[in-house]
């Protein structure tokens, strides 16, 4: 198994509640926000422990890398507005809230402004404003804020249990605390882990390599014969679908998970397969976003990663295989991208292979696009078994609208 990404320890920022300040400023965070702090917190992003600085930030936007030359490709940073900037500027702590509930706590370092054209054109490698990540980059607010960030968790042994409500404890009269369990047992999301969890289940069944599967789609059987290639040479697979904000046509999250647990149980050997969940959002950033994938993945204990052809990416806005072609800027990730060719089923084979084991055309390659899947499920038709499970294709079906709109 991999060290945790950028040296030997993962990000674990708990607090416990009876030593927060009562008195402190309570910043509103949205859902999106949140999950990044649990995310950093919880030590997916290890080794960040905040928001980044200025010069980190520069640093990541510019290069590609931290200021201290660790690769680092997606700005992870808090934007607020002007006017409450000046207000907790001079504050050395913040509450964080959410949904009337205080979850975490924030050191407040620097604010700065940026340049949210010039970042995000480097960051997405277009200024189309039509491209979904650059679009939603540029309407952050004028401000960001670096910063530590932690979040609650009950007294004792620093895992929490039960989820929070009011007490004379804390923040009194801003809404209840929520607490955390460092193992996530409280949480409503069922398959989220930690990677102290995810590497205990690796050490556990003793695997020495395993597989992280990136998703963010229901799988067709093509996905499947992937991954079991993938289990033919290595130990372990860590299958993560992507959960958070999507665009308008990818399917629900409630779908992709039921599909997911559908498919495992019927299909899968259950003692080589961990199915975890990753809250985050789908940045649409390609090449860059492959990168940050493989380092959560990496921190997750994962050895190597499955890398797509245009992975993470949207519309025509990067070559297929710029997303492959980025890893050899960062030949020092310990993690390892694995590029396998997409499959596909072929008529005249018989059976699912690739551009590299089947010699036949276009032609006899039956495929499930997403448009295709879009209006066969809109007037309750089923994909053919052979290009998709039927326990899935009924699970589709059983929901009326299975797709973001
Ligand atoms: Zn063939």
């Amino acid at each position: 198994m991999p060290r945790p990404y950028g040296g030997n320890t993962l990000t674990n920022n708990f607090i416990e509640r009876s030593k927060i300040d009562k008195d402190l400023f309570i910043l509103d965070i949205d859902k999106g926000q949140k999950k990044e702090i649990e995310n950093i917190a919880f030590g997916i992003f290890s080794p960040l422990k905040g928001f980044l600085n200025e010069q980190d930030f520069t640093s990541v936007v510019k290069r590609g890398r931290l200021a201290n030359d660790l690769p680092w490709t997606i700005p992870i940073v808090l934007d607020v507005n002007v006017e409450l900037a000046n207000k907790i500027k001079d504050s050395t702590q913040v509450a964080l809230r959410t949904d009337g509930k205080i979850f975490g706590l924030m050191d407040i370092g620097d604010t700065f402004a940026f340049d949210k054209i010039e970042s995000a054109k480097s960051v997405f490698q277009t200024d189309d404003p039509a491209h979904p990540g650059f679009q939603k980059y540029v309407s952050m607010k004028d401000t960001l804020i670096e910063g530590e960030v932690k979040v609650i968790v009950n007294d004792s042994d620093g895992s929490g249990s039960g989820s929070g409500s009011d007490d004379d404890k804390g923040i009194s009269n801003n809404g209840s605390i929520e607490n955390y369990s460092s193992t996530l047992n409280n949480f409503d999301e069922e398959f989220r882990m930690t990677p102290s969890q995810s590497r205990k289940t690796i050490q556990e069944q003793g695997w020495k390599s395993i597989v992280a599967f990136q998703t963010r789609n229901v799988p067709h059987v093509a996905h499947e014969m992937l991954q079991k290639a993938a289990l033919n040479i290595y130990d372990g697979l860590f299958i993560n679908p992507l959960i958070g904000k999507k665009k308008a046509g990818d399917f629900k999250d409630d779908v992709i998970l039921n599909s997911y647990t559908v498919l495992i149980k019927n299909y899968y050997p259950k003692s080589r397969v961990i199915f975890s969940t990753l809250h985050t959002e789908m940045r649409y950033a390609g090449p860059k976003e492959a990168i940050h994938h493989a380092i959560m993945r990496q921190n997750f204990g994962c050895s190597h990663i499955i890398i797509g052809r245009d992975h993470a990416g949207v519309g025509n806005y990067y070559s297929p295989f710029a997303a492959h072609e980025i890893f050899k800027e960062y030949p020092e990730l310990e993690i390892q991208p694995l590029f396998f060719p997409a499959f596909y089923f072929c008529k005249k084979c018989q059976g699912y292979f690739n551009e590299r084991t089947c010699p036949h055309d276009q032609e006899f390659r039956e495929e499930l696009s997403g448009t295709k899947m879009r209006k066969m499920f809109s007037v309750g038709e089923l994909p053919p078994s052979h290009l998709m499970r039927p326990e899935i294709s009924q699970t589709i079906l059983t929901y009326p609208r299975p797709f973001v709109e």
